[in-house]
């Protein structure tokens, strides 16, 4: 009776301890993947061919798929940019939004109605309006908590708390981490800390809208070892140049129609 409770117990531990502890699988570096980064949507711009807004929407090129990170505020926008930088809106499999402001949700509707056939990966938090919304035009949802894997190397912070929650992709590729913000309403520097302590890892890029950060943020991200960074959208036009002045030849201009190879 005794033995078998004591099984019992430490099943029930294992169980506890594996849930708990989430801890992704460290990757060889010859196996980890290039990875190519496309701006779809920004209101700064790159590539002047393109149609700038307020909002943000980046591909992120797999050798598996292609995963839509964001929307941008419309359609119509985020749809002529994509046409026009020649991506195949049918081979993306993933859509995975930061968080409920209309700059990053509000091209959802528009692009489910061009490819449906999608995963799409939300905050927990977000309204049932939208979950409604994604299962209408046939697509899935998959409502985000903790951190978790998206796709081979693929992987979200979880939802962290904002307000808005809000969630960051990470790239496990062959340079290092790449971390990808929406907004970084959650504070950038903090998300950077716990994209760190997930992986044990050193961060290779951190892309995407800092949300006006202070200057001093520049130290922090320093003392963290990023090595390069690409803020666009809302980190805000002064602290984008002093971390233009810091960071030199590895500060990368972001915005729509930018392309980043990293192989
Ligand atoms: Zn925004
Ligand atoms: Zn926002």
């Amino acid at each position: 009776m005794i033995n078998r409770n004591f099984k019992s117990l430490i099943l029930i531990a294992i169980l506890i301890l594996t849930t708990a502890v989430i801890s992704f699988p460290v990757q060889e570096e010859k196996n980890l993947p290039g990875v190519t980064l496309i701006s779809v949507y920004d209101n700064y711009q790159v590539d002047t061919r393109l149609t700038t807004a307020w909002g943000f929407a980046t591909i992120i090129k797999m050798p598996q798929e292609l995963i839509l990170f964001d929307t941008g505020g419309n359609s119509e926008i985020l749809l002529s940019n994509m046409k026009r930088l020649g991506i195949n809106l049918n081979s993306i499999k993933k859509v995975v939004i930061s968080h409920i402001h209309g700059d990053h949700v509000g091209g959802l509707e528009g692009f489910l109605e061009k490819n449906s056939d999608v995963t799409v990966f939300i905050p927990h938090s977000f309204p049932q309006s939208i979950k409604n919304m994604i299962t209408k035009k046939g697509a899935r949802f998959v409502e985000v908590f903790t951190p978790r894997k998206i796709s081979d190397f693929v992987y979200t912070t979880g939802q962290i708390p904002g307000p808005p929650g809000e969630q960051s992709l990470i790239i496990d590729s062959k340079k290092g981490l790449i971390v990808i913000t929406g907004c970084a309403h959650p504070g950038i520097v903090n998300i950077v800390k716990r994209v760190k302590e997930l992986m044990k890892k050193g961060v290779y890029l951190v892309l995407g809208g800092f949300h006006y950060p202070p200057i001093s943020c520049i130290k922090e991200f320093r003392k963290l070892q990023v090595e390069k960074v690409a803020p666009s959208h809302c980190t805000g036009d002064s602290v984008g140049e002093v971390f233009r002045k810091e960071y030199k030849e590895n500060f990368i201009e972001y915005g729509v129609g930018k392309i980043i190879e990293i192989r």
